[in-house]
């Protein structure tokens, strides 16, 4: 029985509401007075339920459809402005005990290179990702007590925290780790971790024993209860997802957004991020061999409607996506993007070469940061190194009553131009200073607090004159 209080997999993730949700969609897909109910509803940007944001996917009306575009990219300009933030994901170790059949790091896959990182090399590929730019990093994991125990992913944060490279610093370690206990979370809690991270891969609790077929991981209720168990431990940010391509998108959809709201009905708090990742080729990874593969018109709609059904969570789009749906990703919803990524491990300080691969899947986009850095300053965005919220403390409902009174945006448009003007000073080619400066002095004016303003002002010139760094609002 459908139960979104409830703390039990399949009463939150219930598989009879999902396949309810859809037989009422594809009812009511041209039904124009519910259609219209809808979108006026979703016009007051508070979000929509997996009801009524799932009659709008299955819609082929035009004229919503289009509205539905439009509303996404207004969404997205209110609620986040023009910023984008920025982060590299970090591949600590590729061993694994699970069996996922979309991954290459499954146990069974005796050619590709395993590694883990040790202290040391953890080392050069922090100093590795802080002479990039970068202040935000997503570490990744395979599950695998042996080698990969809870004492090495907190001893590595340890270390991650603590180098300070000339300038550079990274002050937010996310992490993306197997389901685990609530020790264990409270655990990266107290390691100072941003947001945890964790992809339900699918809803669908049939494919997803298929999709799992050996190793921890197999177990759905266990692994679908995680994020309940995380903000248990008090980690109140926590990031969620579906690897696209693996079930269909109609059930995967309502799943996510059912989770979402099984989340801010329990906790109070709904998702700090939702990811979209879609199937790529990877060592021994076919895309072609999973018959729900996702059109790009389709994962489209999918980004606008998510931002819409919840506007105050941010939006993630990796380098697994080329530049072209990057761009018109951006447009529709994504506030977080990577930039500059490897997805092998240690391949910051050392390029990976074929023969010696160990990485989870090809990259569609393999710009530099500085390259991607320029692209979104040319397109009208703020690249921004910010990681203001969770150093001032503001997570889970704190955060969420901000953004929901739109306060934020006198924190993030001051934040982005501060760690703007950061980056070009530290890392920065002459090609970037001047396109970033001309966009930090026409964008400091548009600041609408004259207070926040001068002040912002104040910080830059500091940065400039005498070197100081790391201010926020
Ligand atoms: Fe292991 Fe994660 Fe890959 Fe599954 S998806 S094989 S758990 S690294
Ligand atoms: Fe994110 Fe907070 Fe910075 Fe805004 S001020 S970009 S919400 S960390």
């Amino acid at each position: 029985m459908y139960n979104k209080v409830s703390s039990k997999a399949e009463e939150f993730i219930n598989d009879e509401e999902i396949l309810s949700t859809i037989e009422y969609a594809e009812k009511n897909k041209n039904n124009k007075k519910l259609l219209r109910e809808i979108m006026d509803k979703a016009k007051l940007e508070k979000g929509l339920s997996h009801r009524d944001a799932s009659v709008l996917l299955m819609t082929d009306d035009e004229k919503i459809n289009s509205e539905i575009y439009s509303l996404a990219k207004k969404i997205k300009e209110d609620h986040y402005g023009s910023r984008i933030v920025l982060f590299a994901p970090l591949y600590l170790s590729n061993y694994c005990i699970n069996g996922c059949v979309y991954c290459p790091y499954h146990a069974k896959n005796k050619t590709i290179r395993r590694k883990k990182l040790t202290q040391q090399e953890i080392k050069d590929e922090v100093i590795a990702l802080q002479d990039m730019g970068h202040k935000r990093l997503a570490l990744e994991l395979g599950e695998d007590p042996l080698n990969n125990p809870i004492d090495y992913v907190l001893e590595s944060i340890d270390t991650i925290y603590s180098i300070k490279h000339k300038n550079g610093q990274i002050r937010r370690v996310n992490v993306n780790i197997a389901a685990t206990t609530v020790e264990n979370y409270k655990k990266l809690k107290d390691a100072g971790i941003g947001t945890y991270i964790l992809f339900q891969e699918t809803y669908n609790k049939k494919s997803y024993e298929e999709l799992h077929p050996t190793g921890p991981k197999h177990n759905y209720d266990y692994h679908t209860e995680a994020m309940d168990r995380a903000m248990e431990a008090g980690i109140d940010d926590v990031g969620i997802g579906v690897l696209f391509g693996l079930e269909t998108y109609k059930y995967e959809f309502t799943g996510l957004l059912m989770h979402a709201e099984h989340l801010e009905a329990r906790f109070g708090v709904g998702p700090h991020t939702i990811s979209v990742p879609r199937i790529q080729p990877g060592d021994d990874i076919d895309p072609s061999d999973f018959k729900n593969q996702l059109a790009d018109d389709i994962f489209e709609k999918l980004i606008a409607l998510i931002r819409i059904s919840v506007p105050y969570t941010g939006m993630i789009i990796s380098t697994r996506e080329s530049q072209r749906v990057r761009e018109r990703a951006l447009e529709l919803g994504i506030s977080q993007i990577s930039g500059g990524s490897r997805t092998s491990v240690g391949g910051y300080a050392e390029e990976e070469t074929k023969d010696k691969n160990s990485a989870q899947f090809e990259l569609a986009d393999n710009r530099t940061l500085e390259e991607v850095v320029d692209w979104l300053i040319e397109l009208g965005y703020i690249p921004s190194f910010c990681t203001a919220c969770y150093r001032a403390g503001r997570t889970g409902d704190r955060f969420m009553q901000l953004c929901k009174s739109g306060q934020i945006l006198n924190c993030c448009q001051p934040n982005a131009l501060m760690t703007l003007k950061e980056y070009l000073l530290d890392y920065g080619s002459d090609f970037s200073k001047e396109l970033g400066q001309k966009l930090i002095d026409s964008e400091l004016e548009k600041i609408p607090n004259e207070k926040v303003k001068a002040q912002a002002k104040e910080y830059i010139d500091e940065m400039e004159t005498v070197g100081k760094r790391d201010f926020r609002f």
